[in-house]
């Protein structure tokens, strides 16, 4: 077997309620290695054509990587793969924390799960041992109240728990996948395709570590990274979290603001990581064994907007989706707003990209308020983003419509299409096309639709010469250019 794996894939099948390990060769590891390549292949290999994406038809796969569950930072992360709710192509979506590395310590390298249960059940996964459970007790609660839950009927505060939230449950489209009730595979409705097939969460545990090829090797790589981390590119990450970008971002005129009608925002500096370490920042995490440790957990606990700590904190995209997007400079509410996504489990750059359309279209008069239930959607307006962000979470009213996304929401209501930037129903992430054209390449040819994760962006080709050198790729351009070597750039990267 080829190190880092356990050579055990777990296959559920929810419509017979069976669960078989299946060993693959090394071929197969060495092919696929793991992540969204992996769960590419059981899509393709399970998934008929012209599948349903919310029938019990559609595979969808949690798939880790040959490093995960080892020391080595950013390495933490699954894949979710299934065919999209929203292209209704192939899709993957990613999330870091815990609930990776604990999978892979359960003794399995990945889940691919089938069919549809005919009643709710969870899938408990522990040290090489799988089973479904009744899940009818847990429909309807926010994320961390299930998490809890699961953990007290299995004893085991250790557990970690990937899971659909409420949202999902009644069918919001762009539903996410919740972890550690603050780490989320957002894109591309992966948690409306779990929901579909009646499966709430999927809990992991375990005590197994793969046989590795030279295990004092990577200890010593994981503490040169470790000590290294301060002087890093990645530095800012770690005092300011990805939140460091907002700033940056603004200055060259690359920050998504007024339903993108501007990449500069006026006091963009109010929502920035700066302000949030002054302000809201209770502390910061990270996910297993990450030196960078970029997550914010912020607290707040008076005023009209609070934050639990236990929803961890926003960062750079979904401060930009909930707050530039929509013109909202007020990071309380910002923090709020991310914290109701969390809670009812809605992809946060969906939500506010469609919040932010339904905005501009209010402001130039193609809604009014006896469309929006009453509610002023204003730009800027912080009231309007929490009010409609409950009605998304609970798909009541307006909220309804927006639950769709902004593309759906346009040709239901026969307005406002000009006003959608989305590629393939899938809204933008929080990166301006015109000053990263390698980055609107993959938004336009991306089979799931805009992704800011399937390739490096433009800043990381000349600030990181070595690695990029390893890609053969040694010839770095101007952000806002579109050249071959920029598309060699997007395709190698
Ligand atoms: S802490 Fe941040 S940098 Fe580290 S793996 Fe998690 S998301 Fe990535």
């Amino acid at each position: 077997m080829a190190y880092g794996y356990h050579g055990r894939i777990l296959h559920v099948n929810l419509t017979a309620g069976t669960l078989e390990t299946e060993q693959p060769n090394e071929a197969f590891y060495r092919t696929y290695m793991g992540g969204s390549a992996m769960g590419a292949y059981y899509l393709l290999k399970h998934t008929p054509k012209n599948a349903d994406p919310l029938g019990p038809e559609n595979t969808l796969s949690l798939m880790v990587g040959v490093l995960t569950g080892t020391p080595i930072s950013g390495n933490s992360r699954v894949s979710v793969t299934a065919k999209s709710p929203i292209s209704e192509m192939a899709d993957a979506s990613e999330a870091g924390g815990f609930w990776p590395a604990e999978l892979k310590f359960s003794g399995f390298d990945g889940i691919v799960i089938h069919g549809k249960s005919p009643t709710p059940v969870y899938l408990w996964v522990h040290d090489g041992q799988a089973e479904l459970r009744d899940a009818t007790a847990l429909l309807g609660r926010f994320t961390a109240d299930v998490e809890d839950a699961i953990r007290a009927e299995l004893d085991d505060k250790r557990i970690q728990v990937m899971q659909t939230g409420p949202a999902a449950e009644k069918g919001v489209r762009f539903s996410a996948l919740v972890n550690n009730a603050n780490r989320v595979n957002g894109r591309g409705g992966m948690g409306l395709v779990m929901a579909s097939k009646n499966l709430k969460a999927v809990a992991v545990r375990g005590h197994a570590r793969p046989e590795l090829a030279d295990t004092d090797a990577l200890a010593a790589l994981a503490r040169w990274g470790a000590q290294n981390v301060d002087t890093s590119g990645v530095a800012g990450f770690k005092r300011l979290g990805t939140a460091a970008l907002l700033t940056s971002q603004d200055a060259v005129g690359g920050l998504p603001t007024n339903n993108w009608s501007s990449g500069t925002m006026e006091n963009a500096e109010a929502i920035g990581g700066e302000r949030m370490l002054e302000t809201i920042l209770k502390t910061t995490d990270s996910c297993y064994a990450c030196a960078v440790r970029c997550k914010r957990v912020v607290e707040i606990t008076e005023g009209p907007y609070l934050a639990d700590p236990r929803y961890g904190g926003p960062e750079y995209e979904s401060i930009s989706a909930l707050g530039s997007y929509c013109g909202i400079s007020n990071l309380p509410a910002i923090a709020h707003a991310n914290q109701l996504c969390n809670m009812y489990g809605i992809d946060t750059i969906a939500c506010g990209g469609t919040i932010a359309w339904a905005m501009d279209c209010f402001e130039q008069g193609l809604l009014t308020l006896e469309d929006t239930g009453g509610i002023e959607l204003r730009f800027g307006s912080a009231e309007a983003l929490v009010q409609m962000v409950k009605a998304i979470g609970e798909r009541e009213g307006f909220g309804k419509v927006l639950g769709e996304g902004s593309q759906r929401a346009a040709e239901t209501l026969g307005i406002g299409h000009d006003l959608v930037v989305a590629t393939k129903g899938r809204e933008y992430p929080a990166h301006m096309p015109q000053v990263k054209r390698s980055m609107a390449l993959l938004y336009a040819v991306n089979p799931g639709g805009a992704d800011h994760t399937v390739c490096e962006h433009e800043t990381s080709y000349a600030r990181f010469p070595e690695g990029m050198a390893a890609l053969g790729l040694m010839d770095p351009q101007p952000a806002n250019t579109l050249n071959p070597e920029k598309v060699r750039y997007a395709l190698y990267s």
